[in-house]
């Protein structure tokens, strides 16, 4: 479930993870442990993603961290074929997605790994893949299950 990755994987000017400078490092701290978790308002019940600090639907600060699944079913995907960015050129092509997490009304958009575009289809299971860069950072993608 879990990769590591060269680096330079992409432009990173501060350390975006670090708590000093995002309020939502709890997303990072989570995925290190191997969870996949967002924030959800605890005055409307609105459940944000990305995770926020601020909920869109009624400005309320009060938010509460839940975990969401890890499999999904693949909702609709396209091939990167140009303009991938930066740090990704080399490794053209490769899939994007929309995956609709299980039980959840939920849809994320994801790098789909380990599996070619010729390959995918709609409803494809797929689950939840950490990546891990060289510098401890973490970040989320999708494979086929
Ligand atoms: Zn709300």
């Amino acid at each position: 479930m879990s990769a590591t990755i060269p680096l330079p994987y992409m432009l990173d000017f501060y350390p975006l993870e670090d708590e000093k400078f995002t309020r939502i490092h709890q997303f990072f701290t989570n995925l290190k442990a191997g969870k996949f978790t967002t924030t959800r308002c605890k005055k409307c019940s609105t459940i944000l993603w990305q995770p926020r600090v601020v909920c869109s639907e009624c400005f309320s600060t009060e938010l509460e961290w839940i975990e969401l699944p890890k499999e999904g079913e693949l909702f609709a995907y396209t091939a990167m074929v140009l303009g991938a960015p930066l740090g990704m050129e080399k490794e053209v092509p490769f899939v994007i997605g929309i995956v609709k997490l299980d039980g959840i009304d939920l849809k994320i958009l994801s790098r789909i790994d380990d599996v070619k575009y010729e390959d995918c289809e709609i409803g494809m299971r797929v689950e939840l893949k950490v990546i891990r860069l060289e510098d401890e950072r973490v970040f989320y993608r999708f494979k086929p299950k």
